[in-house]
């Protein structure tokens, strides 16, 4: 019996399988005590255009993750696991509360008068499911002195049309805080048009996939056309994500593109290099 029972274990027992599990755990355990405290855990910024003008608007915080170890681990690799074990809602609020002390800092360096800098900070699917998320921000404005409006949050369009309903109450609270949303990666998950018009935001991010295609074929452009036709006629800005190249750029901004992110104007920078930016001195030129 023993013996048939062993067997079958082994039947289950997937050396790959355990190896990433033992794996996940591993990068569950490193985040857990990265978030304790230390440097290992940054924020980037990435500059974000206004395609008009070609001046800063604001920025994208984009956390990084320095592993004492391995390097750098992209967010596209520890944010799932972060999502996965609910780690991602402490994450989250350190990124906001990081991105808010950021633009705050910057804004006083501003010269008073000019337009304020946004900042926009990236939510999960499982923050979204947070009771206590509207006090988290509401808690992070108070204390770091940032203008609601100063602040916007990206959301992926899974995330929200995943309950649609219940995420429209709960979009409107945070609205309602006077703060900006904006649905991120538009046009790759599944939105439903009749949730589309109904949802209190302020911005369409088309995404990279789109942006990159653009030069391909007519059809690709038809697409990024479309995607800033309906944004218009719904009310909502447009921000192009992954601009690589002035062709790009000057294809979007023909199409009147409201904002623009991406390689060509600048990568995701530490917060010492962005800083430079917020003084006027800007890596590109104006309307390039
Ligand atoms: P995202 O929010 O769509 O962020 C844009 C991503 O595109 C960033 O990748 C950025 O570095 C990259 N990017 C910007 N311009 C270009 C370009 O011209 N070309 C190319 N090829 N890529 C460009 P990153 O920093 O690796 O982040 C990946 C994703 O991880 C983000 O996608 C976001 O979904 C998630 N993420 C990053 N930081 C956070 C965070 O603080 N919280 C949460 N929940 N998710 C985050
Ligand atoms: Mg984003
Ligand atoms: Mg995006
Ligand atoms: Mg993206």
């Amino acid at each position: 019996r023993a013996r048939e029972q062993g067997g079958g274990r082994q039947s289950w027992f997937d050396p790959a399988m355990h190896a990433h599990v033992v794996e996940q755990v591993r990068m569950e355990h490193d985040l857990r005590g990265a978030l304790q405290g230390g440097t290992d855990l940054w924020v980037a910024y990435q500059p974000i255009v206004e395609m008009v003008t070609g001046g800063l608007a604001g920025f994208e915080a984009l956390v990084r993750w320095n592993h004492p170890e391995r390097g750098n681990i992209p967010p596209g690799v520890f944010i799932p696991i972060a999502e996965s074990t609910g780690l991602v809602v402490t994450l989250g609020t350190w990124v906001l509360r990081e991105a808010c002390k950021q633009i705050a800092a910057w804004q006083d360096q501003r010269e008073p008068g000019s337009a304020p800098l946004f900042m926009s900070v990236n939510l999960s699917t499982r923050q979204l499911s947070d009771p206590n998320l509207v006090d988290v921000v509401r808690d992070v404005l108070r204390e770091t002195g940032v203008e609601p409006s100063w602040l916007k949050l990206e959301l992926t369009e899974s995330a929200v049309m995943d309950k649609a309903e219940q995420s429209i109450r709960l979009l409107q609270d945070l609205r309602t805080l006077g703060i900006k949303l904006s649905i991120d990666d538009f046009g790759t998950g599944y939105s439903s048009l009749s949730y589309l018009h109904k949802l209190p935001i302020d911005s369409l991010k088309v995404d990279r996939s789109f942006v990159s295609a653009m030069h391909q074929s007519e059809e690709n452009r038809a697409i990024v056309r479309i995607i800033m036709d309906l944004a218009r006629l719904l009310g909502f800005d447009v921000i192009a994500e992954g601009i690589e190249t002035s062709a790009d750029a000057n294809l979007l901004r023909a199409l009147a593109c409201d904002y623009g992110q991406g390689y060509h104007f600048a990568r995701p920078l530490a917060p010492e290099a962005a800083g430079k930016l917020v003084g006027g001195d800007l890596p590109w030129r104006p309307l390039d």
